[in-house]
């Protein structure tokens, strides 16, 4: 499957995919690890729109950890 083209340098999946609320609820399973999901990752609307990345802590539906 491929995956989200973010994933090698995004904060959060580098810093947080341990997290144990991200792998409570699935999040790199959800939005990471799945191309189209990823569409909907709040952080790669942001990384979009502004051409920077949010803060590390910030999860793909926009919770701050
Ligand atoms: S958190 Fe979002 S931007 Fe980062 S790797 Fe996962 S899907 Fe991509």
């Amino acid at each position: 499957m491929e995956m989200c083209e973010n994933i090698s340098q995004c904060g959060f999946f580098l810093n947080f995919k341990g997290n144990s609320e991200v792998l409570q609820k699935s999040w790199i399973k959800l939005f990471c690890e799945d191309k189209t999901k990823s569409e909907k990752c709040e952080r790669k609307k942001i990384r979009k729109q502004t051409g920077k990345p949010p803060i590390d802590n910030m999860a793909p539906t926009g919770k701050i950890l």
